[in-house]
This record gives structure tokens, sequence and C-alpha cells, in this order.
């Protein structure tokens, strides 16, 4: 399954030039250029990592944020800030609002991959990979195995083992 990375970015340069990068990387990339169309598009297609600009000219980044983070079902959607002006304080801002990861413009290749790497990573979307939806792992025979262990009374396999 390809990574599909939904890139949040008003300004067409660097839309094209992250575009560009991620491609040429064999992402597909989903575009949006505000705040709504951001939380129109993230529930239209299921996404692995999101890249959102701070900047936007309509709802700020960061409260796009917090608003996805207030839909559980996105819980754990990677989200990573793009942010022009690397203030002090700014990566502490993202983190709060609920991003993920931070980078800093101007956007480097090296510095994209290794975050959107970790990221795929730290959700267990390493690319190629298959995560079940919530939906799905409550199917029984499927997602249950992972909670079965855990519903192994303990005193049992003390006994035996004593
Ligand atoms: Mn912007």
């Amino acid at each position: 399954m390809i990574t599909r990375i939904l890139c949040v970015e008003d300004n067409p340069q660097n839309m094209r030039l992250v575009r560009k990068i991620l491609i040429g990387a064999g992402y597909e990339v989903v575009e949006a250029v505000n705040g709504e169309q951001a939380l129109a598009m993230i529930e239209q297609e299921p996404l692995d990592v999101v890249l959102m600009d701070v900047n936007l000219p309509d709802i700020d980044g960061l409260e796009v944020t917090r608003r996805i983070r207030q839909m559980p079902q996105f819980n754990n959607l990677p989200i990573v800030a793009l942010t022009a002006n690397a203030m002090h304080g700014d990566r502490e801002r993202c983190m709060e609002a609920g991003c993920n990861g931070y980078v800093p413009k101007p956007i480097t290749k090296v510095e994209l991959f290794a975050t959107i790497t970790q990221m795929l990573r730290q959700s267990g979307r390493a690319q190629g990979s298959y995560e079940p939806s919530v939906s799905e792992a409550e199917i029984p025979g499927r997602g249950n195995a992972r909670t079965a262990p855990m519903q192994v009374p303990s005193p049992a396999p003390d006994r035996f083992s004593r």
C-alpha cells in the first residue's frame, strides 16, 4: 500500500517543492491549500501523514491540528508542523497543539524525509505496511489476536510455574 501524505500549504512554491520531493520518493501526495480544505480532505481518504503549514489563510495550522485531534479516529495520525518563523518556543507550541513532528522552513529534503520516516515508524505505518483501522481491529479473529494475551487471568500461569 502506497504511503499517502496530505500536504496542507498555501504557498504554491512550497507546495511544489514538497510535492516534487515526496513524489520522487514514491509517496502519494494529496494537497490542501487552507484549513477548511484540510479538514474536509482528512475525512475523505485514508492518510498516513499530514504535513501542516502553521500559517494558513483561513484557520491557523495549529488550530486545524487541534480540531483534528478532537476527532478520536485521528488520534494516531501523525501531523508534522511546517513553520516559517523558527521562533523560540515554536516547537513546544506545535507539540502542545497535537503535532508529532516539526520541520522548519526553508524545507530541506533530508529533514523532511527524516521526519516522515520517524513518523511512519512511530505510528507503525512503515512504508508498505498495513495497519487495521479501529473498527477492523474489533472484528473477532483479527485484531483480537493482539488483545488476547491481556485477557488471560494472571493467576493461572503463576500456578503452573510454581
Ligand atoms: Mn503559509
